[in-house]
C-alpha cells in the first residue's frame, strides 16, 4: 500500500476530515500526520500572539488525540513545499491529501506545493472541508458569484436542503509513522518570541465538541434554543464561542450543521438564525475567494476614495478602549483581554472607528487580526467592510450608529460595561451609557471623575457623524445629495 501523507493545516481535528480519511484508507491506516510551522505565517505580522497560542494549543490537543489512536503528529518547520518534498523522499510516501483553503495566500502556497509534489511523481489530492458550500457551488442565474447575502442565503439553504450532511464517519485506527519519521516538539508560544497576556480558551477538538454540545443542550438559557432572543446582548455568554474553533478547523462547519438540524427538529427560529449565521461565514468566505482585492481594499472601489482623517491619538484611544464611550470601552477592553468581542460589540466599534474617528477601516481590520484569537481574514474583512459600508452586502453608508443608544438598548443596566470599565462599576444606570452628563457630586458618589479617572468623549458623535456623511457623500461616484435618515439603532 502506498505509504500517504496528510497535511492538516485549518483542519486540526480526526473527526469530519475529508482528507485525512480518504488519506487513512488509501494508505491502508498508515498515514503520517504532518503539521508545517510555516514561517511566513508565524512571522506575519497579522499573526497575532493570542492565534498562534491557540494554534499551538490546538496542536498539542491534536497530538493527544492521535497518539490515544496509536499514531501522533510529525511537526516540521520551514517552506511548505520543501518540507512536503523532504519528508516524501525520507519516508517513501506517494500521495499528498489536504483540505482546501481559500485565502489568496493559501492558494498560492497550495498551488506552488502541488506543482512542486507532482514533479517529483506524487499524486495529491485536495477536499472540501473549510465551508459548507464551496465558492463555486453556488452562483446567480448569470453564473456569477453572489454579491448580495440575501440571495446567497437563499441559494445556500436550498443547497443544504438538498444535500444534508452526511453522518459522521467512523474513525478508522491509525498505524504510527515508522520510528525514523523524526519530529519537532509543539514549542511554546514564548519559544516562538510571542508573548499572549490572555486568557484563552482550551484549544482541541474536543474542547470545541463540549462547547458546540453545551451549546446545543435544549435545557441551557443561553443556548441554541433563544439564540434569537439573546444573541445581541454582549453582557451574556449566549453565542457558541465557536468561531476560534472554526478558525483553525478543530471543528468542521458541517458538524456544526449536522447538530444545529438535528435539535431543529420543530423548525426553530433560534436554530434557524443560528444557521444563517454559518450561511454568513461561508459568504464571505466566497467572497474573499472570488475577489481578492477585498483583503487590501474596498469591495465597492468607489470608496478606496474616501478621505480619513487617521488621527494617530485617536486611533491608540481606541484600541485601549479610552474613547470615553462606554460600550466602544467595554468592548475594546473585552477584546485586549479576552482576545474575542461579542459580535454586537464588534459592529458597534467598528461603526465608531470608521464613521465616529473617520479612520480607514483597514487600521481596525490589522488591530483585530492581531488580537483575535478567532481573527480570519474572510470574516474580518466582510465584518469591518459590512461596517464601514465599502464592502459586499454592507450596512449602507448613511447608516451610522449612535454608541450612546446603542448601548442602551444592548446593555441596558450597563452589565457589560462594568464588567470591562472598571472605573465606572458604580455609575448609576441612568448615566452608565453618558457618565460626562453627571454632575459632580454623582461623579464623587460614583467615584469617578470624567476627564480626570474616566476620559471625557474623545470626539462629538453628531459632529463626526455629519462630518463622516460629508466624506462619504465625497468619494460616492453619484455624489448623491439627498439627506440620510437619522442615526439609526436598529441594525
Ligand atoms: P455565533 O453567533 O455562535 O455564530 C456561529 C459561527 O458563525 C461563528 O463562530 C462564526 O464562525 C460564524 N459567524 C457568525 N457571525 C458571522 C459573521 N457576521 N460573519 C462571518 N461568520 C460569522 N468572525 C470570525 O470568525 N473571525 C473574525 O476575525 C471576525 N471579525 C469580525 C469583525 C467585525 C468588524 C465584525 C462585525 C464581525 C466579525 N466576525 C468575525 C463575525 C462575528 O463577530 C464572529 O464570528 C462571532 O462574534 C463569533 O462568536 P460566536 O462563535 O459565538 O458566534
Amino acid at each position: 500500500m502506498p505509504l500517504a501523507i496528510h497535511w492538516f493545516r485549518r483542519d486540526l481535528r480526526l473527526r469530519d476530515n475529508p482528507a485525512l480519511h480518504a488519506a487513512l484508507e488509501c494508505g491502508a491506516g498508515q498515514v503520517l500526520p504532518l503539521f508545517i510551522l510555516d514561517d511566513t505565517i508565524m512571522r506575519a505580522r497579522t499573526s497575532g500572539a493570542a492565534r498562534v497560542a491557540f494554534l499551538l494549543d490546538s496542536l498539542r490537543a491534536l497530538d493527544a488525540a492521535l497518539r490515544a489512536r496509536g499514531s501522533r503528529l510529525i511537526v516540521r518547520r520551514g517552506r511548505p513545499a520543501d518540507v512536503l518534498g523532504a519528508l516524501s523522499e525520507q519516508s517513501g510516501a506517494r500521495t499528498l491529501f489536504f483540505n482546501h483553503d481559500y485565502s489568496p495566500a493559501a492558494r498560492t502556497r497550495d498551488a506552488a506545493v502541488r506543482t512542486a509534489l507532482e514533479a517529483r511523481g506524487l499524486a495529491v489530492h485536495s477536499f472540501n472541508e473549510v465551508m459548507l458550500a464551496e465558492p463555486h457551488v453556488l452562483q446567480t442565474k448569470a453564473g456569477t458569484p453572489y454579491k448580495v447575502f440575501g440571495p446567497y442565503q437563499a441559494a445556500w439553504r436550498a443547497y443544504m436542503a438538498a444535500h444534508p450532511p452526511p453522518p459522521e464517519h467512523t474513525l478508522a485506527m491509525f498505524a504510527p509513522p515508522p520510528a525514523t519519521i523524526e519530529s519537532l516538539a509543539i514549542p511554546a508560544a514564548a519559544e516562538l518570541g510571542l508573548s499572549s497576556v490572555q486568557q484563552l480558551p482550551p484549544g482541541g477538538e474536543a474542547a470545541a465538541h463540549a462547547r458546540l454540545a453545551a451549546f446545543m443542550r435544549h435545557d441551557n438559557p443561553l443556548g441554541i434554543a433563544t439564540y434569537d432572543h439573546t444573541r445581541d446582548r454582549p453582557a451574556l455568554a449566549a453565542t457558541s464561542q465557536l468561531s476560534a474553533y472554526l478558525h483553525l478547523g478543530c471543528i468542521a462547519p458541517l458538524a456544526c450543521l449536522r447538530a444545529a438540524q438535528a435539535a431543529n427538529t420543530t423548525r426553530s427560529p433560534a436554530i434557524d438564525t443560528w444557521v444563517g449565521e454559518l450561511a454568513w461565514r461561508d459568504f464571505y468566505y466566497q467572497i474573499m475567494a472570488h475577489f481578492p482585492h477585498v483583503l487590501g481594499g474596498a469591495f465597492d472601489p468607489q470608496y478606496d476614495a474616501l478621505a480619513w482623517q487617521n488621527d494617530a491619538g485617536h486611533f491608540a484611544a481606541w484600541c485601549a478602549g479610552n474613547t470615553g464611550y462606554p460600550i466602544v470601552d467595554a468592548a475594546m477592553r473585552q477584546l485586549n483581554r479576552e482576545a474575542w468581542m461579542h459580535n454586537r460589540a464588534r459592529m458597534i466599534v467598528a461603526s465608531f472607528l470608521v464613521k465616529d474617528l473617520l479612520i480607514d477601516w483597514r487600521w481596525g481590520e490589522r488591530y483585530f487580526m492581531q488580537q483575535l484569537v478567532d481573527g480570519d481574514h474572510a470574516a474580518n474583512n466582510g465584518g469591518w467592510q459590512w461596517a464601514a459600508g465599502t464592502g459586499a452586502s454592507p450596512q449602507p453608508y448613511f447608516r451610522i450608529f449612535n454608541p450612546v443608544s446603542q448601548g442602551r438598548k444592548f446593555d441596558p443596566q450597563g452589565a457589560y460595561v462594568r464588567r470591562y470599565v472598571h472605573e465606572l462599576a458604580h455609575v448609576p444606570d441612568r448615566y452608565i451609557h453618558t457618565p460626562w452628563a453627571m454632575p459632580a457630586a454623582e461623579q464623587r458618589r460614583a467615584g469617578v471623575q470624567i476627564g480626570r479617572t474616566y476620559p471625557a468623549p474623545i470626539v462629538d458623535h453628531e459632529h463626526q457623524r455629519a462630518h463622516a456623511l460629508a466624506l462619504y457623500r465625497a468619494a460616492r461616484a453619484d455624489r448623491r445629495t439627498q439627506l440620510p435618515p437619522a442615526d439609526d439603532n436598529t441594525t
